[in-house]
């Protein structure tokens, strides 16, 4: 491998790229825009715009692209050459700033969930010049956000540029109002975690299931799963180090950090995760590593699922979504410190994520749904579905403290021996780590673990910041206005330390006995997607986008159609996919067996001799009626099918009949076939097993 230092960043029009191609002047002009989130002038753009396309046609780019993030969840870009043809018969490779900034995809067939028949079909994408521009195949790709004619969001992108606007805004007028003046910009900084799984490629090729819908339909319990937990941290294979290292590298080209990798608990699971930068570059380099994980395994002959849940009965994936806030002058606002009790800036902010988590609970459950989440999400392997926050002893116990009229110690946990002289001992971190709370402090940031592997982290961070952002500019209404601010500043953490103090949770998540408590605290526990969409049209949550401008009204509508909508189309196809390899492959695959049975016991009758047959014919028997059922209930499943054809337009009603009935069919037709799969002559069994995907790697 050649130079680190050669590779790392190499395709992306980074800062220092920037810095050695661009006039000063406008070089710094584009720092300001980009520092402070000023607006952008065409001078300075076609100026810009010129030094990229000299840039990438260096590095062999023919092409440029308006990458951006549409609500369908994945990345959309449509490449133009930079050729301009001339009179003579040449071609000139051009790139203005008007091109840099502004472009006009059709947006027709992205999702809109209305406001495109509201408005104009055209869409429009506009540089976000905070998320440098990078190279991909020979395009020059610029991260654009996408919205509609009249500027209403169609992507997963602008409300989280807004979101991260609201939250510096309201963070700083907290900051100003508790003695801060040295802080200009206040920004949100996310390290996702990313989990996935491998499987061969000859293997997924003969699985319809896998190729399309993501998740197998079908599949017997494996005789062994990951209940010896050998797989987790243990030692790479060959061939999934070689994957990884491959990995590494196309990501570290991309300017994108990746840093730690290892075996996850479920055999073939695995992670991988970034150095933490700004939300909406690490958005940008999480949707960039979904995309390179997946082609990179396709030149290992590997192929990697990122949906939620792909195999039944073996834990699914997740993104462990690390958020904190920070300053441009480099303070982690939520850094304890050495003595959390005092440290006020810490407090205040650690008890805004608090007020808002527990307050807006629902729109933070809402950004983690997903119809492969369905699976995990309180099924014991996952967070539960209840929200909670974990803080460990010292905090819970501060904020105790706080309660009792005020906070005087931080308990700090005293070193760990090992017990042999020779190890250093280590420093006992102030909180333990709890793996079933889906919203846990890990020393200086907080971590949101029930994030969709496959989904944008766009949706959950535009929610925290929104939310966090609302109770902060509540915070700031109050000490601004207040004659004694420190006073007023304690009155406010104690008052939170008080009142929300239901959301906090140290015990184990996954017990029966929480939810009974969660209950009595009166938190809520939604458990499906569907149910959840309600939460983005609730007056409250409504109210509280509109006021800070990440979302309008008619956006949030539109979200919440979308939301719907994609769900009933997943289960749908689901649901046929369900049908037709039933249909297709497991009953011929039935029939086929049982004509072997039955030729078997008839050519062993024929011999005259007196054999017991019971066992052939006891199989016979079970196998037959077994088919027998799984043929009706495929003929239930294609009813229902055929009914929620008659609920089409009624968004709601119709994903609450795919979720209710449609599903839970699936899951009936499934069970037959998958007893059958363990009765079946192996060599006629027509889809590869458990074994054959979670094994072969
Ligand atoms: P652990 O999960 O064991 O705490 P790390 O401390 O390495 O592991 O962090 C996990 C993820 O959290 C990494 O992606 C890391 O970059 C990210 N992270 C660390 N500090 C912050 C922070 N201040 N803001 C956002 N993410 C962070
Ligand atoms: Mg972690």
């Amino acid at each position: 491998m050649s130079n680190l230092n050669d590779i790392y960043g190499s395709n992306v029009f980074n800062d220092s790229v920037m810095r050695a191609r661009l006039p000063k002047a406008t070089y710094k002009a584009l720092k300001r825009t980009i520092e402070e989130g000023l607006t952008l002038e065409s001078a300075v753009a076609d100026v810009v715009a010129a030094a990229m396309k000299d840039w990438a046609i260096e590095k062999g780019a023919t092409h440029f692209t308006h990458w951006f993030q549409p609500m369908n969840g994945i990345t959309a870009e449509k490449h133009d050459a930079f050729i301009n043809p001339t009179t003579d018969g040449n071609v000139v490779l051009e790139f203005s700033g008007k091109e840099l900034i502004k472009g006009e995809p059709d947006a027709s067939s992205f999702p809109s969930g209305g406001l495109r028949s509201t408005f104009e079909a055209r869409g429009y994408t506009a540089w976000d010049c905070t998320s440098p521009a990078f190279l991909k195949d020979g395009t020059l790709c610029i991260p654009t956000a996408f919205c509609s004619y009249n500027g209403e969001a169609l992507d997963k992108k602008t409300p989280l540029l807004r979101s991260m606007e609201v939250i510096s805004k309201e963070a700083l007028r907290v900051l100003k109002a508790i003695g801060n003046t040295t802080t200009k910009r206040v920004i949100t900084t996310v390290g996702p975690e990313q989990e996935y799984f491998l499987i061969d490629k000859d293997v997924y090729d003969k699985r319809t299931d896998l190729i399309l819908t993501g998740r197998t339909l079908f599949g017997a319990k494996p005789s062994k799963g990951q209940e010896l937990e050998d797989h987790y941290f243990g030692t790479l294979k060959k061939r999934v180090s070689d994957y990884m290292k491959d990995l590494d590298l196309e990501l570290w080209k991309l300017g994108i950090a990746a840093k730690t990798k290892h075996n996850e608990v479920a055999p073939g699971q695995h992670e991988l995760a970034p150095i933490f930068t700004t939300t909406n570059v690490a958005t940008d380099h999480n949707q960039l590593t979904m995309e390179i994980m997946k082609k990179v395994a396709l030149q290992h002959d590997l192929v990697c699922l990122l949906h939620e849940k792909p195999f039944a009965g073996i834990n699914g994936s997740g993104k462990h979504n690390n958020w904190s806030i920070a300053t441009d002058d480099g303070i982690n606002l939520l850094e304890p410190g050495t003595s959390p009790h005092d440290n006020k800036q810490f407090l205040v902010f650690l008890t805004a994520v608090i007020k808002a988590v527990d307050e807006y609970s629902d729109l933070l459950r809402l950004s983690a749904a997903n119809p492969g989440n369905d699976h995990r999400l309180g099924a014991n392997e996952a967070p539960p579905a209840v929200i909670s926050i974990f803080l460990g002893d010292q905090l819970t116990d501060i904020l105790e403290q706080l309660e009792k009229g005020g906070a005087t110690t931080s308990k700090f946990a005293k070193d760990m021996k090992i017990g042999v002289n020779t190890l250093p001992p280590l420093p006992k971190d102030a909180t333990d780590r709890n793996r079933t709370s889906p919203f846990a402090f890990t020393g200086n940031k907080f971590e949101f673990r029930m994030v969709p592997s496959s989904a944008s982290i766009a949706g959950p961070n535009f929610v925290l910041n929104t939310i966090v952002a609302e109770v902060l500019s509540e915070i700031a209404d109050r000490i601004e206005k207040s004659s004694d601010r420190d006073a007023e500043t304690y009155a406010i953490i104690t008052e939170i330390a008080k009142n929300n103090k239901r959301i906090i949770f140290n015990g184990n998540g996954y017990s029966d006995e929480w939810l009974v408590e969660a209950e009595k605290r009166g938190l809520p526990n939604i458990k499906t997607t569907v149910e959840s969409t309600k939460a983005l049209i609730t007056e409250k949550n409504l109210s509280v986008l509109e006021k800070h401008k990440v979302l309008s009204r008619v956006e949030s509508h539109a979200r919440y159609e979308i939301t719907l909508e994609n769900y009933s189309k997943t289960i749908n196809i689901e649901a046929l996919a369900t049908f037709k390899i039933a249909k297709t492959q497991i009953l011929p695959a039935v029939f086929k067996f049982i004509t072997q049975l039955a030729t078997s016991i008839n050519t062993v009758n024929a011999t005259g001799l007196n054999v017991d047959v019971s066992a052939q014919g006891e199989l016979l028997v079970e196998v037959s009626s077994l088919a027998t059922s799984l043929k009706n209930n495929m003929a239930s499943l294609e009813k229902l099918l055929e009914k929620a054809e008659s609920l089409e337009g009624k968004a709601y009603e119709l994903a609450e009949f795919y979720r209710f009935e449609v599903f839970e069919q699936m899951n009936v037709v499934r069970a037959d076939a998958d007893k059958l799969e363990t009765l079946v002559d192996a060599q006629i069994w027509p889809l590869p097993t458990y074994e054959d995907l979670l094994f072969t790697v």
